[in-house]
C-alpha cells in the first residue's frame, strides 16, 4: 500500500511540474546614460513593462544628459534655463537635499571641475592647482536658487546628475514593473541594480559585488536581496593614468581632486535606487571612517565597503545576507 502511495505521489508531482510552465522571461539590453543596461522581467505582462521601462530611461536621458545640446540640463548649464520639468525639479530638489545632508561630499554642481579633468569629453588631463582653485569658486550646491519651476545659477556654475540619474531611473523602472503587475524583475542600469521581488524559483536575487582589485572581473562577494536597490561606486569604474598616477571620476568637492582615500569601492543597499546612487558616490568621497559615522548617524541604508587594504567592511543589517571568501568585518 505504501509503495502504491509513493508511486502516485511521484506521478502527481510529475504531472504538476509538467503542467506549470515557468513564467515567461522578457529582457532588453541597451546603451543609455553612457553605459550598458539590462532589464529582465518575468510573467505575462513582463514584455510590455520592460519596453515601457526602457522608454522611460531613454526619456530621462534626453532630459538629463549634460552633453546633449537638446537636453534640459544642457540649457541650464549654458545660460538658457527653461521652465523646469517636474522630473528635473524632483531630481534637483533631491540632489540638493542630499548635497546638504552629506555636507557637500555629494555636490550636484561639481560639473565645471569634472570637465576640467576631461571626464565629460573623454579627453583626460590633470588641471593645475590654480585652475582648480578658480573652478571651485563655481562649485557649491548652497548657491543654487530654485524659485517655483525656475532655477538661477551664478555665471559659470553647472549641474551634473551623473552621480544620481541612474539610481533615480532604476526606481522609475521598478515603479513601472509594479504598475504592470510584474512580481519578479532585475533592473541593471550600468551597475545601478534594482532587484524586484524574488527570483521565479522563489530564491532571493544574488547580486555580485565586484572586486576592484581583480583583473578578471571577479566578485569580492555576493549579497542576497529582495525588493532592494544595490549600487556600487568606485574609482576603478572610470579613471585615467598619467605619469604613473591614477585619477578617478569621483571628485572630492572640497579639493577639486579625484577622491583618494582608504576605500576602493562603496556599495549601498536600500529601498530606493536614488538614495543608493547618491550615497555610494558621497560615501566614496568621505572614506571609511566618515562613511561609518554617516551610517551610524543617519541609518536607512546598509553598505559594503572595500578598502585598499583588501579588507571588507559590512554593516550589521546585511552581514548575514553577504557571503565572501574574504576577510569580512562587521560595522555596528
Ligand atoms: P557614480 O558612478 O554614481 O559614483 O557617479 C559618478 C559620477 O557622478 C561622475 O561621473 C560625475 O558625473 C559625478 N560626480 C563625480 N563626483 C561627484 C561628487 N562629489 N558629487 C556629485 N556628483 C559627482
Ligand atoms: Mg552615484
Amino acid at each position: 500500500m505504501r509503495k502504491i502511495a509513493g508511486i502516485l505521489l511521484v506521478m502527481a508531482t510529475f504531472l504538476f511540474t509538467s503542467c506549470t510552465k515557468a513564467p515567461e522571461k522578457s529582457e532588453e539590453y541597451f546603451f543609455a546614460m553612457d553605459t550598458y543596461m539590462k532589464i529582465e522581467a518575468y510573467g505575462e505582462s513582463a514584455a510590455n513593462a520592460v519596453s515601457q521601462a526602457r522608454a522611460c530611461v531613454e526619456e530621462l536621458e534626453k532630459l538629463w544628459s549634460a552633453t546633449d545640446e537638446n537636453s534640459e540640463i544642457y540649457a541650464i548649464n549654458h545660460g538658457e534655463p527653461p521652465e523646469l520639468s517636474d522630473e528635473t525639479l524632483d531630481l534637483l530638489s533631491f540632489t540638493l537635499e542630499m548635497s546638504a545632508k552629506t555636507n557637500g561630499a555629494f555636490d550636484a554642481t561639481i560639473y565645471p571641475v569634472l570637465t576640467a579633468w576631461g571626464f565629460t569629453a573623454d579627453e583626460h588631463r590633470v588641471p593645475d592647482e590654480s585652475e582648480l582653485a578658480e573652478l571651485l569658486k563655481k562649485v557649491g550646491y548652497e548657491k543654487v536658487l530654485v524659485d517655483g519651476n525656475k532655477i538661477l545659477l551664478e555665471q559659470g556654475m553647472m549641474l551634473d546628475f551623473g552621480g544620481a540619474a541612474k539610481g533615480w531611473a532604476s526606481d522609475e523602472c521598478a515603479r513601472i514593473m509594479r504598475e504592470n503587475g510584474v512580481k519578479s524583475a532585475l533592473i541593471n542600469l550600468g551597475g545601478n541594480v534594482y532587484a524586484l521581488g524574488k527570483r521565479v524559483d522563489g530564491n532571493l536575487w544574488r547580486i555580485g559585488v565586484a572586486d576592484p582589485l581583480s583583473e578578471s572581473a571577479e566578485n569580492a562577494g555576493i549579497v542576497e536581496v529582495c525588493d532592494r536597490a544595490v549600487v556600487t561606486s568606485g574609482s576603478y569604474q572610470r579613471y585615467f593614468t598619467q605619469n604613473g598616477k591614477t585619477y578617478g571620476h569621483i571628485i572630492n568637492p572640497k579639493t577639486g581632486y579625484p577622491a583618494d582615500n582608504d576605500l576602493l569601492s562603496v556599495t549601498i543597499v536600500a529601498e530606493e535606487g536614488k538614495l543608493c546612487d547618491v550615497l555610494s558616490t558621497a560615501l566614496f568621497v568621505m572614506g571609511r571612517e566618515q562613511a561609518e559615522r554617516f551610517w551610524r548617524e543617519n541609518g536607512g541604508f546598509e553598505m559594503i565597503l572595500i578598502a585598499k587594504s583588501g579588507e571588507i567592511f559590512v554593516t550589521a543589517g546585511i552581514a548575514e545576507s553577504f557571503s565572501s571568501g574574504k576577510n569580512v568585518h562587521i560595522i555596528n
